[in-house]
């Protein structure tokens, strides 16, 4: 089962919530649909129990998520005082970017987290690889204590299941997260309406930029990989995270076990998105490299010019698939 409820560390939560005032929520640099729901979600659970809360998140909200209710009251960094921080979805607090600034470091910080890679940065530490979406544990956090879902919450938290899941697609995809997301819909949340929103619609500049992507693309001894360069990206006038769609359709490629789309970012970082067929995970590989994930969807984020970048991540790849061979799924 995804979340159990009957965890301790589900009423250690709680009481850390119950006797703080003012709370800081923060999710993850480059923030995905799971980061912004679980964000916006325990917000206003948390609002609606009396309680003084701010949202912070290093980089802006993308565009796709701007739908959201209570998107423009997200900060970019937790300033003033607290007396408890929550960090969601991060794997490790590296993640947590410009949100989290060295003040915050005397107060109590809670890490909530469905990544098999975090590493237990937190004073309490609830990690549940077993949950979809960091979501779907937020939704198990308010039903610990019988919390009313309203269909603004319910919006937030579905749209980081689906985001996470691709709309119930993944390995992970189980009859708890089917069951949280029924919860979602009879709370008033559309399904229909969330895919679309959140994985259905992207400007064509986004479609040209992957089809020169797609075109670049190489396979080799199982490896998938393509790139996406800064002046591509620049020639589009498109800005930030368009790459993790991309790693997921080509995921679909029959050939490839592993599938690696580099990301050339403004800042001299490369941008590592990994995908692993069912039976090969890429969550080690990531760890090793810096970064973190899932066994099928992992990443990472490493300085250095591309073609240095590719070279580096493609032998731990390739490395990896000749010391673990293949289960049979
Ligand atoms: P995506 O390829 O969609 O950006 O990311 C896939 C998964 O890898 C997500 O679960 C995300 O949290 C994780 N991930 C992506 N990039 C990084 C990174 O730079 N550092 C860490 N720790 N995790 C990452
Ligand atoms: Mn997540």
């Amino acid at each position: 089962v995804g979340s159990d409820p009957g965890l301790p560390v589900l009423g250690a939560i709680h009481e850390q919530v119950g006797v703080a005032g003012r709370i800081l929520l923060l999710t993850h640099v480059v923030p995905d649909g799971d980061a912004i729901g679980s964000l916006l979600g325990l917000g206003a659970l948390l609002r609606d129990r009396g309680k003084d809360v701010t949202l912070a998140c290093s980089d802006p909200v993308p565009g796709l998520y701007g739908w959201l209710p209570g998107t423009a009251g997200i900060v970019a960094r937790g300033n003033g005082r607290f007396d408890l921080v929550i960090c969601l979805d991060c794997s490790d607090p590296k993640r947590m970017g410009q949100a989290y600034s060295e003040d915050l470091k005397s107060v109590p910080l809670i890490n909530i987290d469905h990544h098999i890679t975090n590493t237990r940065f937190g004073l309490l530490n609830w990690v549940d690889p077993a949950a979809v979406a960091t979501a779907q544990m937020i939704l198990a956090l308010a039903e610990h204590k019988a919390w009313p879902i309203t269909v603004d919450v319910a919006t937030c938290l579905l749209t980081g299941l689906v985001t996470d899941t691709r709309s119930f697609r993944t390995p992970n995809t189980d009859q708890a997260s089917m069951q949280a997301a029924l919860g979602l819909m009879e709370a008033g949340a559309s399904l229909p309406d969330i895919t679309r929103r959140a994985l259905d619609q992207r400007p064509l500049a986004v479609i040209r930029l992957w089809g020169q992507a797609i075109e670049r693309c190489q396979l080799e001894r199982g490896v998938l990989w393509t790139e996406v360069t800064r002046d591509q990206r620049q020639s589009w006038a498109l800005d930030g995270n368009s790459e993790s769609g991309l790693a997921n359709f080509l995921s679909s490629v029959r050939e490839a076990t592993v599938v690696v789309v580099f990301a050339e970012q403004d800042n001299g970082l490369v941008d590592v998105g990994l995908r692993a067929v069912p039976g090969t995970s890429v969550a080690e590989v990531a760890l090793r490299l810096g970064g973190g994930g899932h066994p099928q969807a992992a990443g990472c984020t490493l300085a250095g010019d591309l073609a240095y970048v590719k070279r580096v991540v493609l032998h731990e790849v390739w490395t990896m698939l000749e010391q673990e061979p293949v289960e049979d799924t």
